[in-house]
């Protein structure tokens, strides 16, 4: 099957967009990820899914720790920035909850210990077990059809 009706049909799923920060020895990276799901409520686990190109990747796994931080409409800039599609900041501004670092102001930002990660074809699951939650007021940014947008109620 053809890459591009995949990847048209998995952008049909409307999603928000979130960035998944890490830090090893004092360096902070950061990448735009929409693979992410809720996966237990006991005990509370979430998954996010990383390309073996990303170089997240191994910083994930040198950390045991990572954090997923759901971005607001307004922040589609740092979504940007952290898909390498747009230098828009010479410098970003991370807050840090239980030590780990999450994007400032973020609608919700949910801290994990890496439970568990298992390879599946070109990427790498990790299941994250929730140290910590944070949450702020504000609307989501949406990604839908390889474009953003926001979210509205019906
Ligand atoms: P890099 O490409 O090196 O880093 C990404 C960008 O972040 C660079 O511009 C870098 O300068 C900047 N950056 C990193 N750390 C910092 C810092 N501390 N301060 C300032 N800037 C910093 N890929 C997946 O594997 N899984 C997904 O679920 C996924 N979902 C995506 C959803 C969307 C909407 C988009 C647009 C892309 C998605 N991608 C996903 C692709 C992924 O975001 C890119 O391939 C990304 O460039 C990979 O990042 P990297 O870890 O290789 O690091
Ligand atoms: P797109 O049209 O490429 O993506 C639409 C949908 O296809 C995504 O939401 C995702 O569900 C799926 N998808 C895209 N690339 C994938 C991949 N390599 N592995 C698994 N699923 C994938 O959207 P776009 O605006 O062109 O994306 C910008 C860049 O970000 C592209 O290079 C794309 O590959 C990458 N991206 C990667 C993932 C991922 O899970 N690895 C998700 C979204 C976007």
């Amino acid at each position: 099957m053809d890459n591009y009706i995949f990847r048209n049909a998995m952008g049909r799923f409307a999603t928000g967009v979130t960035i998944i920060t890490t830090q090893v020895e004092g360096e902070i990276h950061g990448m735009t990820a929409n693979a992410f799901m809720s996966v237990s409520l006991d005990p509370k686990l979430i998954t996010i899914s990383i390309d073996h190109k990303a170089r997240m990747l191994d910083f994930i796994k040198q950390s045991g720790q990572f954090a997923v931080s759901i971005l607001k409409d307004e922040q589609q800039d740092i979504s940007m920035h952290f898909a390498g599609q747009k230098e828009s900041f010479s410098s970003v501004q991370f807050d840090k909850i239980s030590g780990v670092p999450i994007i400032k102001d973020a609608l919700a930002a949910v801290v994990c210990d890496v439970e568990e990660y298992n390879e599946v074809g070109d990427h790498t699951l990790f299941i994250g077990r929730v140290l910590d939650i944070e949450l702020t007021d504000g609307n989501p940014l949406a990604f839908y059809g390889g474009q953003y947008g926001s979210y509205q109620m019906v």
